[in-house]
């Protein structure tokens, strides 16, 4: 149908859909958010809300909801990645048709409403563009004014991020890299297209380069251009550089259970244990330092003396009961940015800087340099709380253009009207008990409603005894009684109707006055809120280090490891944990075997969490821990099957592999567990043959290798740093017994058989099975290993290519040079050139 056809309300609609395809409508009609045509059949089933249909020149699709109730709406759509576009009524209802205009596009990364955020997440959106240094991944949450850039990352690592730190919405140029979009896209992100890079000279940017800025500036352009407002409150740009982070796959985050469980319980992540800060600031600060790891000691060191300094017990019930008084300092401040912040939350604020002065003489008791350098930085505020303290009722409403905001005293011009309105109603009082006295009717009662104003409400039983003389004048008729109205009462409903209408819109020009005023303040409260976010993560982290008795790791530059009676910190709280050894050489190889469920598994876990544990500046859950910074991390542990992505658990073994064997270097530490499970016996024990030697000769890495193949334990006779660990199971009345302790030595036997029977297998197929295996076990039949041998193994790797050196010309191969621009071409060929030359 021709658009003309349709009503002009409706043309006015399809006008704005023109311009917001790819987003949900929501079309302000009075109260009501109305969806139309295909927006409103989508919307009706995601939403679960009755379709039904308009007249408006032919009949319509539509659906609603309620303005004032559509928080829980904005948030089931946002989490099913759509966007939508808020059209609102911006001329007074009355005079022909109402102007409207799309003022914000919500998005999933762009909401910043409270009740929809979780507050104890960052929610962040992220751009990525190439430039010559490589992917520039920005990412900022708009909530609280964070932002981070990047600039020389590979494809994989910018990927990596964005999966790491659970980013919804990733803006990407309209012609980028299909393969990384469709990652994207497999993984549930919403990806939207722009490709403005006008740098705007924004002073949270002024410390960035220019190639910098254009990435900045990417995202900035986006967020302007669906905000449709400036963001003042944007802190500047932290740059996040590569050296001095411990490279960590999202993948091995997840396969030690940092932050995401395997399972549906939360309990088995490393975050549900050491998170119980106070503050939704500290919780988001230590997810934050959950997320990257570093490597650099001075940091890290930094980070335990903070914990240290935090320890004595004295102030700390004070300092915890304070902290629980403080909201969420940086989102409030958001909020003040995109002028939605309500006078609740100023009173919030106003909460939380009445303890900034107990919070700062308890930090004054502790005995500590660092901590007295930190209650000298900070600041209390007293000017703007005194302000807040004198402008904003307690408890206010959330409404801000209905009154009751402002306290009395703040504004005279206010309190002028607010006594011209008191006087009325007292007036109204007196005119009620007169007019009952007059009339003798003494149910009589003033009332007010928005139609008629100030009426006298009289029962139908005493309609009889109204005379002309009253001058009442009747205006509406009830079941049980009539309404009217009088010339005195008229009068006066203008007096006090107008002080009333006055004040409240003064109360609401006050209201944007005092959040100017506030706006102010954006940076100062942002460094309140960084300062206490500290506070609560690291007396938080002394909590529990005191509470799980972790301790002080000792990072030392050699590449030695001793670790002595070391825990799992997740699995001890379900389990009397056997504690373990970790005492390791400069490239030492552990090759562990042991029966299944031995705990093998657990021990490389183990390991791992505590390196992790010590370089996010952790204490760590052993006796003693004297160890080396590693430079990346890398695990093929347990059975993260990606089903779902197309891959089989073998290609995905191999997929995780290679990552470590491409890129560890010396200083990595590289855990591979029961490699080769997926493939046939001799194919899986070839191929982790092979990865041993290879990590021994090529990378040095320090490696700990679990395998239920014990023949590999003759390896070391050949690799000199290689060392056999096993953990032991006894056997007992033909049941196994597992000691979950881990000792230098080999086993001799994968005790498979025994796990069967303690599983109640039939005793019969038991029986059968141990005969088979001694059969097999026959000493002719024994697999003998081709051993390694230098000279073989550097002729073979003589002429092979470098794997980084394949992925760039696998890169090449895929290029598609009809979809890129001569710049992008010469940015990717530099960015392929340095890639090779690192
Ligand atoms: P494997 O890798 O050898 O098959 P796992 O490491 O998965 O074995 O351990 C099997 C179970 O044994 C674990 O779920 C855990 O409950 C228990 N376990 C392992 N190591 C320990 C330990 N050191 N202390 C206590 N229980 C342990």
């Amino acid at each position: 149908m021709d658009n003309n056809n349709y009503t002009p309300m409706m043309q006015q609609y399809l006008e704005i859909k023109e311009d917001y395809a790819d987003a949900i409508v929501f079309f302000r009609l009075g109260d009501f958010y109305e969806m139309f045509f295909d927006d409103a059949i989508l919307a009706s089933k995601v939403l679960e809300i009755a379709l039904t249909s308009r007249d408006a020149g032919a009949k319509v699709p539509m659906c609603g909801i309620p303005h004032h109730a559509v928080k829980p709406y904005i948030q089931k759509l946002i989490e099913k990645g759509f966007k939508i576009a808020i059209a609102e009524q911006i001329t007074e209802a009355g005079k022909g048709l109402v102007k409207r205009e799309v003022i914000r596009l919500i998005t999933p990364g762009t909401v910043f409403e409270d009740g929809i955020l979780d507050q104890n997440k960052n929610n962040f959106i992220a751009s990525v563009i190439l430039t010559e240094k490589g992917y520039a991944t920005t990412y900022i949450d708009i909530s609280t004014g964070e932002s981070f850039i990047t600039d020389n990352l590979v494809k994989k690592e910018a990927l990596d991020l964005i999966l790491s730190l659970d980013i919804k919405e990733v803006v990407c140029p309209t012609h980028f890299d299909k393969e990384f979009i469709n990652e994207l896209k497999q993984n549930d992100l919403l990806v939207s297209h722009a490709d403005d890079y006008t740098i705007h000279e924004y002073s949270y940017m002024n410390h960035l380069e220019r190639e910098q800025k254009r990435a900045a500036s990417h995202l900035l352009n986006y967020l302007s251009k669906t905000q449709m407002q400036t963001l003042n409150h944007l802190m500047p740009f932290t740059h996040i550089l590569k050296v001095g982070h411990m490279h960590v796959d999202y993948r091995v985050k997840k396969h030690l259970e940092i932050m995401e469980s395997l399972t549906n319980s939360s309990k088995t992540t490393l975050e549900y244990w050491i998170n119980h800060c106070q503050t939704a600031m500290g919780s988001r600060l230590l997810k934050a330092y959950l997320n990257q790891p570093l490597n650099d000691k001075k940091a890290l060191n930094e980070r335990y003396d903070y914990i240290e300094a935090f320890f004595p017990y004295k102030p700390r019930e004070d300092m915890l009961e304070h902290l629980k008084y403080i909201y969420d300092i940086n989102r409030i401040v958001g909020r003040i940015s995109f002028q939605s912040v309500n006078a609740r939350d100023l009173f919030q604020l106003k909460e939380t800087l009445n303890h900034i002065p107990f919070i700062i003489d308890t930090l004054k008791l502790y005995d500590h340099p660092k901590i007295q350098t930190l209650a000298k930085d900070m600041k209390d505020h007293k000017d703007l709380r005194e302000y807040l303290e004198k402008a904003i009722h307690e408890n206010p409403p959330i409404t801000v253009k209905d009154g009751g905001i402002i306290k009395d005293g703040f504004n005279e011009q206010l309190d002028d009207l607010r006594y011209t309105n008191d006087k009325g109603q007292s007036w109204l009082n007196e005119f009620e008990s007169s007019e009952r006295e007059k009339t003798g009717i003494k149910n009589l009662r003033v009332g007010y409603n928005r139609v008629f104003g100030y009426y006298i409400e009289i029962s139908k039983g005493n309609t009889q005894f109204v005379k002309d003389e009253f001058g009442y004048e009747r205006k509406q008729t009830l079941t049980n009684s009539e309404r009217y109205i009088s010339p005195v009462l008229k009068e006066k409903e203008d007096q006090i109707l107008n002080a009333k209408e006055r004040a409240i819109s003064l109360e609401y020009e006050l209201f944007k006055e005092i959040r100017i005023y506030v706006e102010k303040y954006t940076h100062d409260l942002q460094l309140l809120s960084t300062q206490i976010a500290m506070i609560d993560v690291f007396l938080n982290l002394a909590i529990i280090s005191e509470k799980y008795q972790f301790i002080r790791p000792h990072l030392h530059d050699s590449r030695l490891v001793d670790i002595k009676e070391g825990r799992h910190p997740v699995v001890e709280k379900f389990t009397t944990f056997i504690k373990n050894d970790v005492v390791m050489d400069q490239g030492e190889i552990f090759l562990i075997t042991g029966p299944n469920m031995s705990g093998k598994s657990t021990y490389m876990r183990m390991f791992a969490i505590i390196v992790y544990m010590a370089q996010i500046g952790c204490f760590v859950p052993a006796a003693k821990a004297d160890m080396p910074l590693y430079d990346a991390l890398y695990t093929r542990i347990g059975s993260s099957d990606d089903l779902s992505g197309g891959k089989s658990t073998f290609m995905v073994e191999m997929v995780e592999s290679n990552d470590a064997l491409t890129n560890a270097t010396k200083d990595s530490l590289i855990l591979f567990d029961e490699i080769g499970r997926g493939t046939a016996t001799y194919d899986g024990m070839a191929l982790a043959q092979g990865m041993i030697e290879y990590i021994h000769e090529k990378i040095g890495a320090q490696t700990l290798f679990s395998t239920h193949y014990h023949e590999l334990t003759v390896l070391e006779h050949t690799l000199s740093r290689l060392t056999n660990l096993c953990v032991k199971a006894k056997e007992e009345n033909d049941k196994m017994v597992f000691l979950h302790h881990v000792e230098k030595g080999t086993t001799d036997k994968s005790y498979g058989i025994q796990v069967a029977s303690l599983a109640h297998l039939p005793k019969s197929l038991i029986t059968r099975s141990k005969r088979i295996l001694e059969k097999l076990e026959d000493k002719e039949n024994k697999v003998s290993l081709d051993l390694f041998n230098y000279e073989a193994f550097e002729e073979e790797n003589q002429n092979i290519i470098d794997a980084k050196d394949v992925e760039v010309l696998e890169e090449l191969a895929k290029i598609d040079t009809d979809q890129m621009t001569p710049i992008d071409a010469l940015l990717l060929i530099k960015h392929l050139q340095n890639i090779i030359k690192k």
